[in-house]
């Protein structure tokens, strides 16, 4: 199909991912803190959390007023049936989840995901109308061997390529190099820049110039208070996918205002 009519929308994201953090009620307490912060700052950026599956449903249903996106850290690459512990993109979407995480490096590391894997999540999650956000990032061992680019191509080729284009308009990746997550290495500015220029050129390249165009595109790693501004100025870089400092407000909200 042609991409031609493609709106630009390329969109300011603060994600935060909880991962195996905050018990229910505390999830619900951060995110009524959460909410009043947002409807005294305004900020300019789209605000998503992840917290784990069994707050989904009441977090969402306490913030569906709100500016506030609740999203799944994961999703199951089959449709349904006999697959214990699972969760499936039709299940999330019956309690109004419209975004979920694919392809973070811990899901890849500790589970074994693979790229064909992960594309079998992204295409559930557009049957069933939702948005993924596309996580990739090369380790440490692939950038000193100079194959960082070409380990984060085939991530995002692997995971789209067998996609309709059509739905790969409101495509969210966070770029996530490996060496950075949890680790206090963020990426500097530059060098983040560089990757998200990468991924925009292989997207247009792959899937049509409007693809790479109107992708929002995340930095994850290492994201926090000092030093989100600085990741903010960069051309490339649309918004952050935050971990560990997703957890404290005052961090978070500090990250969320950065963006405007
Ligand atoms: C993440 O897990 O997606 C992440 C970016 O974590 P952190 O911000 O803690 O590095």
């Amino acid at each position: 199909m042609s991409n031609e009519n493609f709106e630009f929308m390329r969109r300011k994201i603060i994600a935060g991912n909880w991962k195996m953090h905050k018990t229910f009620p505390e999830s619900l307490e951060f995110g009524r803190h959460l909410n009043t912060w947002m409807i005294a700052n305004k900020p300019q950026a789209e605000v998503i959390i992840m917290p784990a599956f069994i707050c989904l449903e009441q977090m969402i249903k306490d913030l569906r007023n709100s500016k506030i996106s609740v999203a799944a850290q994961d999703v199951s690459s089959e449709a349904r049936g006999a697959f214990t512990g699972e969760v499936s993109a039709e299940q999330l979407k019956s309690i109004g989840v419209n975004y979920s995480i694919v392809g973070h490096s811990e899901r890849r590391h500790y589970h074994g995901e693979t790229d064909y894997y992960i594309s079998q999540k992204v295409a559930l999650l557009y049957e069933y109308d939702m948005t993924p956000i596309l996580c990739v990032g090369e380790k440490i061992e692939d950038r000193s061997t100079g194959r960082h680019f070409d380990i984060v191509r085939n991530q995002v080729i692997g995971a789209l390529h067998e996609q309709n284009i059509s739905k790969l308009k409101n495509l969210i990746v966070a770029y996530e190099p490996v060496w950075a997550i949890g680790t206090g290495k963020t990426a500097s500015p530059d060098t983040a820049q560089e990757m998200h220029a990468y991924i925009r050129k292989v997207l247009g390249e792959e899937f049509g110039i409007a693809v790479g165009n109107s992708a929002s595109i995340l930095y994850g790693g290492s994201v926090n208070a000092g030093n989100a501004r600085d990741l903010f100025q960069q051309y490339d870089i649309d918004g952050a996918l935050v971990g560990g400092a997703s957890l404290d407000l005052e961090d978070f909200t500090t990250i969320i205002n950065a963006r405007n």
